[in-house]
């Protein structure tokens, strides 16, 4: 049995608001939330002054790389750079190699994921191979407890098979996830079409491309009654469809990810690899958009769509570099930054409607109340402190915010009542 642990001397924050409270963790659960507790002289005391103490994170959309791309990260390497960002669980996107298309590969990262720093879910390929051509046999990694299925890196480009698709999800109470784009309007893309990739020559992929499968899916999930989550949104355009749909009562969730609220198009004009993002980043007018939709509901939730890669593959030219970049480490800190909204708001989009969306919630995003499991991260918010890139957890470097001073850190977290990160040191 783990020991004891009280986080003394914070702020509580969770969905149902803020209060001043000492936390009592007791195997694995919280067993008491007070103003000022007594605790067993045995227990592990977590200074949380000046803190807040808030559910841990949760990540629908980071690239763990395992198995066959070891090289760039890891089951163990990711978990211990969410754990670091706070995170408690993760959502692993299935395009790996081979890809998580089969209950066997399913069995297999859940296995890696058992003692990592985070709790490590699975989401489940929508096609077999993620080649958009046949459906992966959805129901036997539905009975593993995959909820999420997926061809991200990839949309799904046949309507037809993609309407199948929302009608086993259905019948299996799963969720389809999007990776909007359209292939044949993105191709031979490398960056936003715009005034950006006129003046640099680098061919552009228009915000159609994104708009259409958000358009065509929003469609199907009317026609089956399935609901659909749209991942990393990134254009006006996508956005005010999302808008639409939600107004309808449609059952359609989004993200989007800090970089697109973050960085605009012009960074490419470096022709650093380190911007190159699928999809990619956009214009300020975009990045507006993902704002206002983050503070009015139109977009759920944060996801960071962590995206390692070795060192030679971001050397590559531009035009042939793979996209991606990482995120779990400086998505919590970026949108404390970024977005003028607070805290509590903030831990909303990072937090329970992610854990809500991922089916969840009473394991994952509080509240934080007797008896409720203790998946906890412990924030200063006024933390000050610079992105070092060789001092990420994650086996990759491709940050593309070195050197950027940003404000809030995570000093604790605890998972399933043990503490994996103390003081902002990974305890494994
Ligand atoms: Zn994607």
């Amino acid at each position: 049995m783990a020991a004891d642990i009280v986080l003394r001397g914070g702020a509580v924050v969770d969905a149902t608001g803020g209060r001043r409270a000492d936390v009592l963790v007791h195997d694995g659960v919280v067993t008491a939330v007070d103003g000022d507790l007594e605790a067993p002289a045995s227990a592990l005391v977590l200074d949380a002054g000046g803190c807040v103490v808030a559910p841990g994170l949760v990540d629908l959309h980071a690239h763990l790389r395992q198995p066959g791309r070891e090289e760039a990260e890891t089951v163990e390497s990711g978990s211990r750079a969410a754990a670091l960002g706070g995170y408690t669980a993760l959502v692993a996107m299935p395009n790996t190699d081979p890809p998580i298309d089969s209950a066997a590969v399913v069995r297999e990262v859940l296995e890696l994921g058992a003692g990592a720093c985070c709790d490590v879910r699975v989401a489940g390929a929508i096609t077999k191979g993620r080649r958009g051509e046949e459906l992966a046999p959805m129901g036997e990694m539905a009975a593993l407890g995959v909820r999420i299925f997926t061809d991200d890196g990839n949309g799904v480009q046949d309507a037809r098979l993609m309407r199948r698709a929302f009608e086993y999800s259905s019948a299996l109470g799963v969720l389809l996830a999007q990776h909007c784009e359209d292939d044949e309007l993105a191709e031979g893309g490398h960056m936003h079409e715009g005034e950006w990739s006129s003046r640099l020559g680098i061919p552009g992929i228009p915000v159609e491309a994104e708009a259409m499968m958000v358009a065509r899916d929003v469609a199907l999930a009317e026609l089956t009654g399935a609901p659909v989550h749209f991942l990393h949104l990134s254009t006006a355009m996508a956005i005010a469809m999302v808008r639409a749909a939600k107004a309808a009562d449609l059952p359609v969730t989004a993200e989007a990810t800090p970089h697109h609220f973050t960085l605009t198009d012009e960074a490419v004009a470096s022709y650093d690899p380190l911007f190159k993002v699928n999809p990619p980043l956009r214009p300020r007018a975009d990045i507006d958009a993902v704002k206002a939709a983050l503070a009015d509901g139109t977009i759920d939730a944060i996801a960071t769509d962590h995206a390692p890669h070795p060192q030679e593959a971001k050397e590559l030219p531009f035009d042939q570099a793979p996209p991606g970049m990482l995120g779990l480490e400086t998505a919590l800190a970026l949108a404390i930054d970024e977005l003028d909204l607070p805290l509590e708001r903030v831990l909303a989009l990072l937090s329970w409607q992610p854990a809500h969306i991922a089916g969840l919630a009473g394991q994952h995003g509080g509240p934080i109340a007797e008896g409720a499991a203790a998946n906890l991260c412990v924030i200063d918010a006024d933390a000050r402190w610079v992105v070092e890139p060789e001092r990420l957890a994650s086996r990759s470097r491709n940050t593309p915010y070195a050197g950027r001073k940003l404000t809030g850190k995570v000093r604790h977290t605890v998972l399933r009542g043990e503490p994996v990160v103390v003081d902002g040191e990974a305890q494994r």
